[in-house]
């Protein structure tokens, strides 16, 4: 866990105490801080009563707070947190601000920051997993799922790799990156921001957080990434600026983990951060082969009779479907769920790549409409009965992808769940040797 003098004697409220929450808690705590901590669930508050105060910030007076500390869950656009912190005269922040201020206290480091719409994740594992391989200390952290203030110090010469979330910037007010990365913008969480320019533009303060001569790096060719990078650059104040969607690398056939030109942006962008951190080509490119992809992110499942399944539960949005389905010259698209617009359009260049369509959600009817003019369709509703399907109609070299361009909330708990389900029904297909059993390829 980080400990700091910067939080020695000083007063925080925590608000949240789910996995950042609680980190936030321990070092604080163990920083020799005051804390005042709330969750709404009280197993959490029990589990912080012995480290913390626990009452409510809205109801207690925090005028002689240092700070209050949100969990990025909470949502800073209508939760009455911000006018409370406003009238006590106390600043929001997150834990990645706490540890943009301990970080004096660390031996001599350097910090990549990665935040963008899609493909944090897979960027920030894989840049990890570069550094790694290299040999130099590094952890991840941010949203990736492990709290940076949970993790020991590196030892001197050391590469924090922090994902960041729109929400976490929001939160975040002196993180200096040395390597600040932008992969992309799409429309997204579009429920917390007031409007879409409004959300690009919470993306691009991770820039202005950082020194002049740290360096900037624009991952994708999309129209918000391009004008943050122009603004950025008629700003003048940063001087060294990578657009690496403007380079190419050789050799994605070697890399299974990094299929589809969604994932030969990430290499790229993680490559260019690897060079500008001291990481040679003798390095980084057996990395590439030997990473090994995070689970629901293009995730190879398995290998039956010829045919591929793989499982990209994670995307969300039609912009993270779109490149997945760049990946295979045949696919059987299992497609749909929440829907978050009534347009496929980001994936209509790969639709040549689709075989048939297999529906589900409460999306399946509407995109049903959308597809049928240019690929046969085939209404599921359900998961299982999609991979039944898919199963039997797939011929050898062909892939079963689950990519669902929508959340997941209107039939499961979250996308891991969504993707575990996908996963027991290939595993049950496999088992009763349903694949390719459909007579002529297709079934009613
Ligand atoms: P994030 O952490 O930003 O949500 P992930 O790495 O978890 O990103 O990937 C989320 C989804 O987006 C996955 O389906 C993945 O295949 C897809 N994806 C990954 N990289 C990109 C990219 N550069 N552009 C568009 N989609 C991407």
């Amino acid at each position: 866990m980080m400990r700091s003098s910067a939080f020695a004697n000083k007063s925080y409220a925590i608000l949240g105490l789910a996995r950042s929450g609680m980190a936030t808690l321990d070092a604080l705590h163990a920083s020799g801080a005051r804390i005042l901590a709330w969750d709404a669930r009280e197993e959490l508050r029990e589990a912080a009563n012995d480290k913390a105060i626990i009452a409510d910030p809205m109801e207690a007076d925090l005028s002689d707070y240092d700070a209050i500390v949100v969990s990025p869950g909470v949502p800073l656009n209508t939760h009455p947190i911000r006018d409370k912190a406003a009238d006590d005269g106390v600043q929001i922040i997150g834990d990645i601000e706490l540890f943009a201020q301990a970080r004096r206290s660390l031996p001599p480091h350097r910090v990549v920051g990665i935040t963008g719409t899609n493909g944090k994740s897979t960027t920030t594992a894989l840049l990890h997993h570069i550094i790694q391989s290299a040999a130099l200390p590094t952890h991840m952290g941010g949203n990736i799922g492990v709290p940076i203030l949970s993790q020991e110090p590196l030892a001197a010469g050391g590469v924090y790799v922090l994902e960041l979330s729109s929400y976490q910037i929001d939160l975040t007010h002196s993180l200096d990156c040395d390597v600040a990365m932008l992969l992309n913008i799409s429309p997204d969480h579009l429920d917390r921001y007031d409007s879409y320019d409004a959300y690009a533009a919470a993306k691009v303060r991770l820039f202005d957080m950082m020194d002049p001569d740290h360096v900037a790096i624009f991952g994708s060719t999309d129209e918000k990434t391009q004008l943050a990078l122009q603004l950025i650059r008629a700003e003048g104040r940063v001087k060294n600026i990578m657009d690496s969607s403007a380079f190419f690398l050789e050799g994605q056939e070697n890399w299974p983990s990094l299929q589809g030109p969604h994932n030969l942006e990430n290499a790229v962008a993680a490559v260019v951060a690897a060079e500008v951190l001291g990481i040679k080509e003798h390095q980084w490119r057996p990395a590439l082969a030997s990473f090994k992809g995070l689970p629901h992110r293009m995730e190879r499942m398995a290998e039956a009779e010829g045919v591929l399944f793989v499982n990209d539960s994670k995307a969300t949005n039609p912009a993270s479907t779109g490149p997945a389905l760049g990946a295979y010259p045949k696919i059987h698209w299992i497609v749909g769920g929440l829907p978050k617009s009534d347009s496929l359009e980001e994936c209509e260049p790969y639709f040549g790549n689709v075989v048939q369509a297999y529906t589900i959600g409460d999306a399946g009817p509407m995109f049903g409409e959308l597809l049928a003019p240019h690929m046969p369709v085939d209404p599921c509703e359900m998961i299982l009965t999609a991979v039944q399907h898919a199963a039997a109609n797939a011929k050898p070299g062909e892939v079963v992808l689950l990519s669902p361009a929508c959340a997941s909330f209107d039939q499961f708990k979250d996308f891991e769940a969504r993707g575990e389900c996908f996963r027991n029904a290939v595993e049950s297909v496999i088992e009763n040797n349903l694949i390719g059993t459909a007579a002529g390829g297709s079934i009613e």
